[in-house]
């Protein structure tokens, strides 16, 4: 991975290319940010920079010894830890060597751009399984790297998604991070560095990887996908600075999945609970949908809430009159205006507090179908909180 295979984060490129030259590379950094954005690509052409042999001012050479090893991502002193969970293949104890190769594969095919969601696919792995990265592999790879380098300058590390440790990994690598072994790089990577124990905060220097920019999301797109200015710029304000978000809505031909549309259905059902008239077909449909959403997995669940909250906000901006930044089209624009006297100064946040407390519920394995039957009630009462300015 080079430098120049990442589009864009240009000061941010500079300053790690920088420290390569001050000969100032800390042994420990945290990039964060989030999904979408370069985090992976970013600390594979940083560690493939600092092993080069012929590195130029700007980025690795590419060609030399190391560089061809880093190209298939098969450097003997290269070791990536990730999340994994047991898979049809890999029945018990997983480790992220056993995975190994469709690692490299789905690093490879994506240029290093990929989400948990991919990663799970990649793997066959059953949606309703969480993936973790646990202590037998930390251990693994600590031992891996206190013996010497095979022929690099520097062994690397990357742990990817290190908010997956659970304690006892997280503690093994605390160890190692107080007391680092020669010569060696630790790139971590995440999401939310919220979760991560503070004292590893501490031994890490943090690098932030703010989210995408829209200029160079539609330029991107323009460049990739041949469309429109108009069209690339449409898409880029939906992807809310996320180029996987951009890319997937992208690849369906600039048309959103059908999510949006399911989102609308169940706001009528829930503002039909409130009414004598349709309170038992509602109530019926509700249960259905709650079926459906228990059905559909986790990832499913969570982009469900994600979409949910980007359209209550999208419905709290068409009520404060601020409809030229609702980037919507046909029933999804109607439903903004139809919806946004029912989103209003004294609930918008409550709406958006329960979508947010419901994905991280969902996160922590809740029951889906009792979450989403909650959530509805929940949705309708607030619904009924009068409208201070009716
Ligand atoms: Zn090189």
């Amino acid at each position: 991975m080079l430098f120049s295979d990442i589009f864009g984060y240009d000061a941010l490129k500079n300053r790690l290319i920088k420290s390569v030259h001050e000969n100032r590379v800390s042994h420990s950094q945290l990039l964060f940010g989030p999904e979408g954005t370069p985090k992976l690509a970013l600390a594979i052409a940083y560690a493939q920079y600092v092993n080069c042999l012929s590195r130029t001012e700007n980025d690795s050479c590419g060609v030399c010894s190391s560089c061809v090893k880093y190209n298939h991502l098969a450097h003997p002193d290269l070791h990536f830890i990730y999340p994994v969970a047991t898979t049809k293949e890999i029945d018990s104890k997983p480790k992220s060597r056993d995975f190994i190769a469709p690692w490299r594969e789905l690093v490879l095919e994506t240029r290093a751009n990929f989400s948990l969601t991919d990663w799970y696919d990649k793997i066959g792995m059953a949606e309703t399984k969480q993936a973790i990265i646990n202590a037998e592999d930390a251990g693994e790879v600590v031992r891996t790297l206190a013996l010497k380098a095979f022929e690099a300058d520097y062994k690397v590390l990357i742990l990817w998604m290190v908010e997956r440790m659970n304690p006892t990994s997280a503690n093994r690598l605390l160890k190692v991070l107080e007391e680092p072994p020669e010569k060696t790089l630790f790139l971590l990577i995440t999401e939310d560095p919220d979760q991560i124990l503070s004292t590893i905060l501490s031994r890490t220097q943090l690098i932030k990887i703010p989210a995408m920019s829209e200029a160079v999301i539609v330029t991107q797109l323009q460049n990739r996908f041949d469309f429109s200015l108009a069209e690339a710029a449409r898409i880029a304000l939906l992807s809310e600075g996320n180029w996987l978000t951009a890319c997937r809505i992208a690849q369906a031909g600039g048309q959103e999945g059908a999510s949006a549309g399911d989102f609308i259905e169940w706001l009528r059902d829930i503002f039909r609970l409130g009414t004598s008239r349709f309170w038992a077909e509602a109530s019926l449909s509700v249960l259905q949908r709650a079926a459906v959403f228990a059905r559909s997995g986790r990832e499913s669940q969570k982009s469900f809430l994600l979409m949910a909250m980007r359209m209550v906000r999208f419905v709290m901006l068409q009520g404060l009159g601020a409809s030229g930044m609702v980037k919507l089209e046909g029933a999804e624009a109607k439903f903004t205006v139809d919806f946004s006297p029912f989103v209003h100064a004294d609930n918008a946040p409550l709406y958006y507090d329960l979508l947010q407390e419901s994905h991280n519920n969902i996160e922590r394995n809740a029951n889906a179908q009792l979450l989403f039957i909650d959530l509805s009630y929940q949705f309708e009462r607030i619904m009924r909180i009068p409208n201070p300015k009716q």
